[in-house]
């Protein structure tokens, strides 16, 4: 099977033909092959998303009979998810369960932006006060245009629809470049959107790879914004592109986030939100809490646990039944980490558990969920995003200690702290200089609230009011009272 690229409302082959494989990670078989779209097919979907967005056929609509169809859209994954759920499991190697809460979490997205855009349209323009009676001004909130997104293979269709959602709601149209990694229910959604009945050009799918259709598509003149999930030196480049066009970009980049332990909390919660926090799909989490400070008094104690617990989790395929820590997406991000653990052996750092395949597992990208402590500040394991399920712990004697090491990255995407002492979690929560801060927990994520980065973890945020108006222009409208005059030229002129 072939899968076909969705341009200007029609499935179809990439007009240079060509197709690369989708692997499944946990038998190293190739189960499709994916089309590979390139410029020439960036370009067809780009000036389809461009007529669909200058002829008002989407943006003109009202915002009810837009959210009638994000609903559709909604209704179409929920009548889908065992199969597309499976599709995602394939294609990344996710435990099932995980994938479900992924597909489900995107029928959820399109529901609750059809909500956002019909509230928009009820509430109107805003009026402004500018302080002299003979002018009345407003703002406006408009659609930004065509917009370019560009995803990642962690939350292969979850990450495509955190943009997908918003720009149609905000009546925008858009082409999507998802990972070449992990393609397979991208597809499936440009399936949903058309059944949905979504105009021809306003939606639309180029699958290829990063340098043949991804950078086209940041490079193509006739986008007003580019979204963009995934690293930083990619994200380096996206933002250089929309440099020449002066365009809005959107970044939402890595991570390596602390998580705070305090002695006062209880060790089996601690360790459960440790494991959630780093072995969740694989490690493969850009908010993955993988620096893990604990106060010294407690820190053999909740090692010694950490370790039995980590040792007890389930490897496996994600469809086998119970499994809790899937296969590596792929080869390259496998040999990507099984690089991080061969250099750690020489950091000086301790190894607790794990350090590379786990006993049992001849094929499939598999890694042990692995755990380091006394880990060298300076080492590369403490410093960088693995992208894997591996993490590591330090201990620290006081809460300023704690902060400070948290803050000591150039990364800002995520935090956690846990104490009983609810105000020494929020007095953390307020010093910690990242976008998200969860308390008691590690990586719950909600539609409703802003997610988005400080420092080198990006530009702008997504989900909630903050991820609608993000796909926003906003405009000024300034009326004069025709019935005064001015008096600059004109009357003054007669009044000489
Ligand atoms: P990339 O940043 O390389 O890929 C993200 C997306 O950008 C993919 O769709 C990719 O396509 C595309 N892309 C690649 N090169 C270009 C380009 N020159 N112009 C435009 N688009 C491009 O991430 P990787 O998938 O390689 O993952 C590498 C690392 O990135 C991970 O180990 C992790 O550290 C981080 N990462 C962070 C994520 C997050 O959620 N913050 C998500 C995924 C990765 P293609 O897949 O075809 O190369």
């Amino acid at each position: 099977m072939t899968t076909e690229l969705y341009i200007d409302g029609q499935f179809c082959a990439p007009a240079a033909g060509g197709s690369f494989p989708a692997i499944d990670p946990a038998t190293e078989q190739e189960f499709a092959q994916v089309a590979a779209g390139q410029a020439e097919d960036i370009d067809r979907a780009v000036r389809a998303a461009r007529k669909a967005f200058d002829s008002g056929v989407w943006s003109g609509l009202p915002a009810a009979a837009r959210a009638a169809t994000l609903r559709r859209i909604a209704q179409g994954i929920r009548d889908r998810v065992d199969e597309i759920a499976a599709l995602e499991t394939r294609d990344n190697g996710k435990p099932l369960p995980e994938a479900r809460w992924d597909i489900e979490d995107a029928a959820f997205c399109f529901d609750y932006y059809a909500g956002l855009a019909e509230a928009a349209e009820a509430r109107g323009d805003t009026p402004v006060d500018v302080g002299d009676a003979r002018f009345e001004s407003r703002i406006r909130r408009e659609p930004v245009g065509v917009v370019g997104a560009i995803t990642p293979w962690n939350f292969p269709m979850l990450m495509a629809v955190w943009k997908v959602a918003p720009a149609l709601a905000a009546g925008c149209t858009i082409v999507l470049k998802p990972s070449e990694l992990c393609s397979m229910s991208c597809v499936e959604l440009a399936r949903v959107i058309d059944a949905a009945g979504v105009p021809a050009g306003v939606f639309n799918l180029v699958t290829g790879t990063g340098p043949e259709a991804g950078a086209p598509l940041t490079d193509h003149p006739l986008l007003d914004k580019i979204a963009f999930t995934g690293s930083v030196p990619t994200g380096r480049k996206v933002m250089r592109a929309a440099s020449q066009g002066i365009r809005t970009v959107s970044l939402e980049l890595g991570g390596k986030s602390p998580f705070i332990i305090f002695a006062d909390c209880d060790v089996e919660k601690a360790v459960e939100w440790i494991l959630f926090g780093i072995f969740w799909n694989k490690g493969e989490v850009c908010s993955a809490t993988s620096r893990i400070l604990v106060e010294r008094s407690l820190y053999p104690r909740l090692l010694d646990r950490l370790k039995q617990a980590t040792e007890a989790i389930t490897i496996g395929a994600g469809d086998e039944p119970g499994v809790k820590l899937g296969p590596i997406v792929a080869k390259s991000q496998y040999d990507k980490i099984l690089g991080f653990l061969d250099r750690a052996k020489t950091s000086g750092a301790r190894i607790v558990t794990g350090g590379g395949r786990p006993k049992g597992f001849d094929k499939g990208y598999y890694i042990a969920p692995t755990v380091y402590a006394d880990v060298p500040l300076d080492a590369e394991i403490w410093r960088e995003e693995i992208f894997g399920p591996v993490v590591s712990v330090n201990p620290f004697d006081t809460e300023a200690e704690a902060i400070a090491l948290a803050n000591d990255s150039p990364y800002g995407l995520a935090g956690a702290v846990m104490s009983d002492d609810l105000a020494r979690c929020y007095r953390v929560a307020v010093k910690l200089r990242a976008g998200i801060i969860w308390i008691n927990c590690s990586q719950p994520t909600f539609t409703q609230a802003p997610w988005g980065g400080f420092k080198s973890s990006g530009i702008g945020r997504e989900l909630g009011q903050a991820g609608y108006d993000s796909y926003l222009e906003t405009k000024q409208i300034t009326r004069f009272d025709h019935r005064q005059s001015w008096g600059w030229y004109l009357d003054a002129e007669a009044s000489q």
